[in-house]
């Protein structure tokens, strides 16, 4: 029995579909990329439960794709020999949005058409993009393993439901049968297709096959049909970099990392000798969505000799690097590598190394040639780059060589100071970073701490994120000159303050002790010590903290959690 039913879709599908329908797409013809994105990736899950039950390839034919039009029937249909859905499957993923976040990324969704475009376009819809082109998908598949008869036939018009129905299906996969709009039937054109499929998916590694087309009279065509490769089908990474296009480049990304954006940057490299394996690594154009979600997708996609493992192998690099997006195609690893393999062991670690400094190098790069680029950059992902001082040991010098921050330099308050530029700005003299952090730029961009250093023309990085104080307590020098709090103990401008001037604090210092005894009685356990500072020019008095005590975000940080 076929035992059909009717189910409604996830309010969170519903509401996309929605917007995808009735506001959407200057760009419509990336359905075909989305789809033709997952039968690829059907084929790669495929290829890898094959690895431990080889008879799930059922005989063996080739794994391809294809592409089959019918422009009388004004249908279009891609067909893949992948690994296929059963049908509790079909109702899972077919039905729901499975990413984290995605409820909270509607909710601001705004009922303007062109904002919200705007964002649904960050979000990259995946299958249910057929429905910008189709009103009605028929989706028909069997799960490689599960007999004939537990095939799953799913269909809808993309409105609030779907019907699910058991049926035969002999053949292992998924056949998407696009019913094309009114007006949308130029996808089912020849020529079209190929040059979409030429333009999104010449990198999918699997042959993408279209039926040959014969012109002339009906009864020349063969009565079986004739398909013709049209993309590559070579993986993209195997293949020399001076014969890999940017565009390329750019839809390769937008597969593997689905995001529809362009990255910023990529690096591609092959590395032969003791270890040998091959990487293509990105840096994504903007921050996704659900960056700061802990459960928010990270790692590699993780290949064996051109087997696909896994998605989200986060052994790879280290946290404060998990936006960057890409490939490892390992020779070395054993093709039944698992998680837990991956845990540690030195082929693991020797590349994650020499993938942390790529992905260093990369940044870097972009850093030098694209400084207006790198600046998008640091507004996406400043905040988690912070988190490599403390992480990562090794790298501390040229991680912080990446670091931006505000400073008195530039009143507009922007993070956009390397370290390297504060030193090329020293004054004679000066041997020391100088710093202070607070809650806003606006706080501390007039703190009485600065007055000294304004009056010497001193420049002083500010910094009022929250991890700062964090960050700084991990980072203790860049290019050989140490980081000097302004707000901590008794500031010592060492060599920046002449033997007049220290003579002269001295002297105003014995002046005052009578003062100092009075302030110090009348405060009494309210304060560590009461001082004679020359660090102000302006105010009469001010807080500093003393050396080894905790910031004040740091201790708002623990007060906040409770400790
Ligand atoms: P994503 O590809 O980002 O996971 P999609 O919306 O494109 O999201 O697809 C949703 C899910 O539907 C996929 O993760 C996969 O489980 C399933 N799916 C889609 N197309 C196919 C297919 N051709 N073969 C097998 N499963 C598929
Ligand atoms: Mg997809």
């Amino acid at each position: 029995q076929s035992h059909k039913e009717t189910r409604g879709f996830q309010t969170e599908v519903k509401q996309l579909l929605h917007l995808m329908i009735h506001s959407l797409y200057s760009n419509k013809e990336i359905f075909l990329r989305e789809l033709v994105s997952n039968a690829a990736d059907a084929s790669d899950k495929l290829r890898f439960e094959a690895l431990t039950q080889p008879e799930l390839l059922e005989g063996g034919a080739p794994l391809r794709i294809r592409i089959e039009a019918d422009p009388a029937a004004r249908t279009l249909t891609i067909d893949d020999n992948g690994i296929g859905l059963s049908r509790d499957e079909a109702i899972a993923h077919l039905g729901t949005i499975a990413k984290s976040g995605t409820a909270e990324f509607l909710k601001n969704l705004s009922g303007d058409q062109k904002k919200d475009s705007n964002l649904i376009g960050q979000f990259g819809v995946g299958f249910y993009s057929a429905f910008i082109v189709a009103d009605q998908v028929d989706v028909y598949s069997r799960r490689a393993g599960l007999p004939a008869s537990e095939g799953v036939h799913w269909s809808s018009h993309g409105e609030g439901e779907f019907e699910v129905e058991t049926i035969d299906k002999p053949e292992r996969g998924t056949r998407i049968v696009l019913h094309l709009k009114e007006g949308e039937e130029g996808y089912t054109d020849g020529w079209q297709l190929r040059s979409l499929i030429k333009k999104y998916s010449d990198h999918i590694g699997l042959p993408i096959e279209l039926q040959k087309e014969h012109h002339g009279e009906e009864a020349d065509k063969p009565a079986t049909p004739e398909w013709e490769t049209v993309n590559r089908a070579n993986a993209l990474w195997t293949r020399s970099k001076s014969e890999i296009t940017d565009e390329e480049y750019k839809e390769f990304y937008k597969h593997i990392a689905h995001d529809p954006a362009d990255p910023l940057a990529w690096t591609h490299n092959k590395v032969e000798g003791k270890l040998e394996y091959t990487s293509l690594l990105y840096t994504p154009g903007r921050a996704p969505f659900d960056l700061y979600h802990r459960d928010a997708p990270k790692g590699l996609k993780l290949y064996v000799q051109r087997v696909f493992i896994m998605d989200q192998a986060e052994q790879f690099l280290p946290l404060y690097l998990r936006f960057i997006k890409g490939v490892v195609d390992s020779n070395d690893l054993p093709l039944n590598v698992s998680r837990e393999i991956l845990q540690s062991g030195p082929v693991i670690d020797s590349m994650k190394s020499a993938l942390t400094k790529r992905s260093l190098d990369m940044l870097e790069k972009l850093a030098k040639d694209q400084p207006e680029a790198y600046a998008g950059f640091w507004k996406n992902f400043g905040q988690v780059l912070k988190e490599g001082p403390a992480e990562d040991f090794n790298n501390r010098e040229k991680v912080a060589g990446l670091l931006r921050f505000a400073s008195t330099h530039d009143a507009s308050g922007e993070q956009s100071v390397a370290l390297a530029d504060y030193i090329g700005r020293m004054i004679e003299g000066q041997d020391k970073i100088y710093y202070l952090t607070g809650e806003s730029f606006q706080q501390v961009k007039d703190s009485p701490h600065l007055e000294v250093f304004r009056k010497k023309g001193i420049e002083v990085l500010l910094m009022t994120d929250r991890i700062d104080e964090w960050l700084m307590s991990y980072l203790h020098e860049f290019d050989g000159k140490s980081f000097v709090d302004i707000a901590r103990g008794d500031l010592d401008l060492g060599k920046l303050e002449s033997e007049e001037d220290k003579k002269a604090q001295e002297e105003v210092a014995k002046t005052k002790e009578a003062l100092v005894t009075r302030l110090k009685t009348a405060l009494g356990e309210d304060v560590a010590e009461v001082r004679v500072s020359h660090r102000l020019t302006d105010s009469p008095a001010i807080l500093a903290i003393g050396e080894q005590d905790l910031g004040l975000q740091m201790r708002q940080i623990l007060e906040a959690s409770g400790q």
